[in-house]
């Protein structure tokens, strides 16, 4: 397996001012390629600082940098480069005809300023990489075994190189010579640990990796890097499987890597049901979420967002008595608020949330997180009471889930 360095030119991103998201777009793709990134480094636009990051990295067989390929006096990284590789950089008429100024010709720009001749400078003995969506050619240098690569550092213009161009260049000198097939599921409400000794007695030559999300999920990637795709697709698919079996022999929840949303959409959506959510917490929110995925119409008929005790009141019909005495966050309230729901709507399923989402409203014996559900399914109505840490906005992102994974496994 080869080895790659990813290194990040830009003072921006050493101030802090820029998140570098290239690097982690080229890690991952390397990986998928195979390809383990053994360091990331950032750097700003100093010529001694991209040479020092070069030369710590210089192990690897793949040193890929993005960044500072511009046409201003600090865009530094090719004569980095060069410098280290102690070759020259000359201007090339080619380079300028048919890269830099073809994206000004393509876009009717004029005139070229003549700043963007440091784009077309070639650095002896290495292959341009074409620019589909700018500017600056990227550069593809092979020297004893080993390749360096210049990408320019907007991510749509790095993006469409790597694709385009690296990828087949790095195929071709045998950098690449197969790929990882991952299969990604998730399992709900438990942890690591205690996925990690369920899933011991299985015996498996892919790689098997949990993930603690900030959703609160496992995400389970099955993967196994091969040149022989469909062996390593058999391999994954039998491994994913004896490790369902187990999840499903010892009652755990668990989903494809898809959002909870979408697999509730595609739930009622085959069973022909209709849905409609009285949101307290949530405010809103759940049906925003739902909503997010195209054909929700088909189910989600409408949503009633009772934030006060008056709308819970007047358009749902609580009852004052019922507030009174058991107060907005309570079993009884959240009953009378998914009956009227019904009511209002008409729908085959219907669901309500009230709860203390914080930091203030909580109390002794209503703490914070404390949150109540009713769901309604024809004349069948059940309640759910749960509480959730985390501060408000976990709580409330928490709260969403919750909803979609009882829809899912009610409804499956
Ligand atoms: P250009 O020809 O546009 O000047 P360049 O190769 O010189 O390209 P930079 O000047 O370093 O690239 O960065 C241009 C823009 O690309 C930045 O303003 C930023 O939007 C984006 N960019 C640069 N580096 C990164 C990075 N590491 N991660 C994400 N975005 C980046």
């Amino acid at each position: 397996m080869k080895r790659a360095a990813v290194i990040s030119v830009g003072t921006e991103i050493m101030k802090g001012k820029m998140d570098d998201t290239n690097s982690t777009f080229i890690t991952r793709w390397l990986h998928a390629s195979g390809i383990y990134t053994d360091w990331r480094l950032s750097v700003k636009d100093d010529i001694d600082d991209i040479v020092n990051a070069i030369k710590f990295a210089i192990e690897a067989d793949i040193i890929i940098l993005t960044g500072g390929l511009g046409p201003t006096e600090d865009d530094l990284t090719r004569d980095a480069l060069a410098s280290f590789l102690n070759k020259e950089l000359v201007f090339s008429e080619e380079l300028w005809e048919n890269d830099v100024t073809r994206f000004y010709r393509v876009n009717k720009i004029v005139p070229i300023p003549e700043s963007n001749k440091r784009q077309a400078m070639y650095l002896e003995g290495s292959i341009p990489l074409r620019n589909e969506v700018g500017t600056a050619p990227g550069l593809y240098y092979k020297d004893a075994g080993k390749v360096f690569v210049l990408l320019p550092g907007p991510p749509a213009e790095n993006q469409c190189m790597i694709k385009n161009y690296l990828a087949d260049r790095l195929k071709e000198d045998g950098f690449i010579d197969g790929e990882i097939v991952t299969d990604i599921f998730r399992i709900y409400n438990t942890g690591e640990s205690a996925i990690a000794d369920l899933f011991a007695p299985v015996k498996s030559d892919c790689n098997i990796g949990y993930y603690f999300t900030q959703e609160g999920w496992i995400e389970i990637h099955t993967s196994l890097y091969s040149n022989d795709k469909s062996e390593a697709e058999a391999k994954v698919n039998s491994t994913v499987k004896a490790l369902k079996e187990l999840l499903d022999k010892n009652d755990f929840f668990y989903t494809e890597n898809i959002e909870l949303s979408k697999i509730v959409l595609e739930l009622f959506k085959s069973r022909g049901l209709t849905l409609s959510f009285a949101e307290s917490i949530t405010g809103g929110n759940l049906s925003g979420e739902f909503i997010k995925n195209a054909g929700a119409s088909d189910v989600l008929s409408g949503s009633v967002v009772a934030y006060s005790n008056e709308i819970k009141k007047n358009v749902l019909g609580v009852k004052t008595d019922t507030l009174e005495k058991h107060g907005a966050v309570s079993e009884e309230c959240v009953r009378e608020m998914v009956t009227g729901l019904k009511k209002v709507m008409g729908t085959e399923v219907a669901v309500s949330i009230s709860g203390i989402a914080g930091p203030t409203g909580n109390t002794k014996e209503k703490p914070l997180g404390l949150v109540y559900f009713g769901f309604m399914t024809g004349d069948e109505l059940y309640c759910k009471k749960e509480v959730f840490f985390g501060d408000r906005a976990r709580i409330i992102r928490k709260c969403i889930n919750y909803v979609f994974m009882e829809l899912v496994r009610h409804y499956k």
